[in-house]
């Protein structure tokens, strides 16, 4: 590179401007945010597009009442600019980089409907208490989707824009209904290398049918498994009732052979927390660790269906489940500070979207929320619901979320048609009262199937309602485990890498 000399001529002048040139304090311009007290003495500041600062307590009120000093404040204040909370000028210089990052943020929308559920058959031989659709016994064929009902769901699936889809089945127990299985996925295989569509094929399993054709089926077509445990044997037992007792032993024989089979990634598993799980979060997490798994998922019952006709058994207040939860976490934090990795999944997928600028394709915490936009569920018996637990509700006869029957129904009326519109207003939590200034509305959802179910219509009341609860409880938790140790927040981004 060449340097020419500068005359003095040309030299351009070095002195600071006058005092009021950097006389800001109070003359910023306020951004979108919102924010929330912590129970540690501090506040978190939020975004329009999810960034975070936690701060004293009292910041927000200075902020707002532009109190704020340029000099006095000069990290805050700078850290404030570089994180678009205010602005020194009225639109923002970087407006587009905003722009661009909000876009990021919702671009689990540009592809539309990705998982499509098939029910495959309703039969179980299982009689857990906290099933939420209701199961009929081993033999009844009637029970089990037909084939002109699977060839329609696959062509409907084919018409989704996005161009990676998911074909998950369920039941009852699905595999009971393997036949069925065999011939969707060989037909959605086939389908969907015909217009280059990408497929994942998932079977959600209690593994007590499981034989080894059944496996060498899935390695052949790569299909994951995704099986169910609720911790140790005494507690898997009695949450899944089996006639002679053995659900325990035949799950993790079946985890076993999977991962002999398809290998350790192939198989996940989930758990249920019961009323008698409370009591057990040590445990719990134990065994999944135990068992060689590298994430578990605390996850509440549903209150949906069947599930909450027992209420001894399934019904509880979200306080309870929430001390479980920090419970398990803690651990699981504990076992991760001794040098092992191991992962919680809610947090993981809450801390995706606290710490980087990426969107989470989890359908139940999403806005809009991810019932159409995300998941469609085709029922054993042609009837279409806007998500798994719209279904669930079927079967206590509410039929507010049918979208139709695969008989009749084409993809227009299905995902464009009056009733998705009119699902749509109470599907964005950008809008929802309560949520529309709620802090940790970017890292939350909107449920208007479990608002429906538990508090009589689609918008809900945020006061009272256990989606609420439960995530503004986990949401604070994990933003005062970021607060008050460097090594956690090493913890939580690395779970989100990984
Ligand atoms: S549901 Fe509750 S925690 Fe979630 S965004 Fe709405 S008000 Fe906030």
């Amino acid at each position: 590179m060449i340097t020419l000399p500068v005359t003095g001529a040309e030299r351009k002048s070095r002195k600071f401007l006058d005092i009021s040139h950097y006389d800001h304090a109070g003359n910023y311009h306020l951004l979108p945010f919102r924010f929330v007290a912590l129970r540690n003495g501090r506040e978190v500041l939020v975004n329009e597009i999810g960034d975070f600062l936690i701060v004293d307590k009292g910041t927000a009120r200075r902020i707002i009442n532009r109190k704020l000093d340029p000099f006095e404040d000069s990290e805050l204040y700078a850290d404030l600019i570089a994180n678009f909370f205010i602005s020194q000028t009225r639109v923002p210089a970087l407006l587009e980089v905003i722009a661009t990052r909000y876009r990021t943020k919702k671009s689990f929308l540009d592809h539309f409907t990705a998982l499509h559920i098939f029910v495959i058959t309703l039969r179980c031989e299982h009689t857990c208490h906290y099933c939420q659709v209701s199961r009929v016994s081993e033999d009844k064929d009637t029970f089990d989707m037909g084939r002109t009902h699977i060839d329609k769901g696959i062509e409907l699936m084919m018409r989704s824009s996005n161009p990676h889809v998911t074909m998950e089945f369920q039941g009852g127990e699905a595999l009971l209904a393997f036949d069925q299985i065999m011939y969707a996925v060989q037909r959605a295989s086939a389908e969907s290398q015909k217009i280059g569509k990408q497929i994942s094929f998932v079977i959600c399993t209690n593994l007590a049918p499981l034989k080894k054709e059944m496996l060498d089926f899935c390695l052949k077509y790569k299909i994951i498994i995704s099986t169910s445990l609720d911790g140790p044997e005494f507690l898997h037992n009695k949450n899944r009732h089996k006639k002679r007792n053995d659900s325990y032993q035949l799950a993790i024989s079946g985890i076993r052979k999977c991962r002999e089979i398809l290998g350790n990634d192939a198989v996940s598993a989930l758990t249920t927390t019961s009323t008698l799980s409370l009591d057990y979060p040590h445990e719990i997490v134990g065994e999944y660790i135990n068992l060689g798994f590298n994430s578990i998922f605390l996850r509440p019952i549903s209150p949906f269906g069947f599930a909450v006709k027992n209420d001894r058994k399934n019904k509880y207040d979200t306080d309870r489940f929430l001390e479980f939860y920090k419970k398990g976490l803690d651990l699981i934090i504990e076992h991760n500070l001794n040098g092992n990795f191991f992962r919680e999944d809610y947090a993981s997928i809450i801390l995706k979207k606290i710490l980087s600028p990426f969107p989470v394709g989890y359908v139940d915490l999403q806005s809009p929320a991810g019932m159409i936009n995300n998941v469609i569920v085709f029922n054993y018996d042609g009837y279409i619901y806007a998500s798994d637990e719209a279904r669930m509700l079927a079967e206590m006869k509410d039929y507010t979320f049918q979208l139709g029957h695969l008989d009749t129904a084409g993809y227009e009326d299905i995902f464009y048609g009056e009733k998705a519109f009119s699902f749509a207003e109470s599907s964005v939590n950008e809008s929802l009262p309560g949520c529309s200034d709620c802090a940790f509305q970017t890292y939350c959802g909107s449920d208007p199937v479990l608002n429906h179910s538990t508090q009589g219509n689609l918008i809900g009341h945020r006061p009272t309602s256990v989606f609420c609860q439960k995530n503004m409880g986990i949401i604070s938790h994990l933003f005062e485990l970021i607060d008050s140790d460097e090594r956690i927040l090493k913890i939580f981004n690395n779970w989100i890498e990984n």
